[in-house]
This record gives C-alpha cells, structure tokens and sequence, in this order.
C-alpha cells in the first residue's frame, strides 16, 4: 500500500499518464517483460532509484522521471519492499555494555 502523504499523488492524472508512458516505452523495449528477473510480464511501476518521501512528493523530476522508474513483475517488486525494511539491530549486554552484533551476510 502506498504510503498516507503519497495516496494523493498515485491518484493524480498525472501520475496515471506517466505510469501508462512508462510502460508503453518498456513495451516497446521488450514486450513489458519485467526490469529485475527479464521472466515475468512487468506489472507494477514503482520508484526504483530516489523513493518517494513527503519532501520530494511535489517534485515532478523525481516523482515523474521515467529513469527513476522501474517496471516490475509482482515478484520482484515484492523482495525489494522485503530488502526496504532494515533489519532490527541485535544486541547483547556485556559488562554493563550494549553491544550490538553485527548482521549476518
Ligand atoms: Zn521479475
């Protein structure tokens, strides 16, 4: 689900007009497969390289930038909101100390 600031925003014309551009380009690349796994046919259309936040909302080079896009089947679109969330940091108190352990590779 789209974030509370940008529900306005995947709501507008513009938006709309933009999305539909994208993926009549990305068609015309390739048939609309998806950018990450080449497999599957694209399906979502999301901001691949600055994410959208309440500063940049009303920025239309980042909002409506065709290179900040990304066409995507829902599988790939679904790892990457996985890998969006950091993990939570874990800890250990030693002596006193919190000392955090760093995450596994
Ligand atoms: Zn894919």
């Amino acid at each position: 689900m789209a974030q509370e600031f940008a529900k306005s925003f995947y709501n507008s014309k513009d938006w709309k007009d933009c999305r539909a551009s994208y993926i009549d380009k990305r068609i015309a690349i390739d048939g609309g497969m998806c950018e990450t796994c080449h497999q599957e046919l694209g399906k979502i259309v999301h901001h691949n390289k600055v994410w959208l936040t309440p500063e940049n909302i009303n920025n239309p080079n980042v909002t409506l930038n065709h290179d900040n896009l990304k066409y995507d089947c829902q599988t790939c679109h679904n790892q990457e909101k996985e890998g969006e969330e950091p993990e939570p940091p874990r800890y250990y108190f030693e002596g006193g100390r919190v000392v955090l352990i760093p995450p596994e590779e």
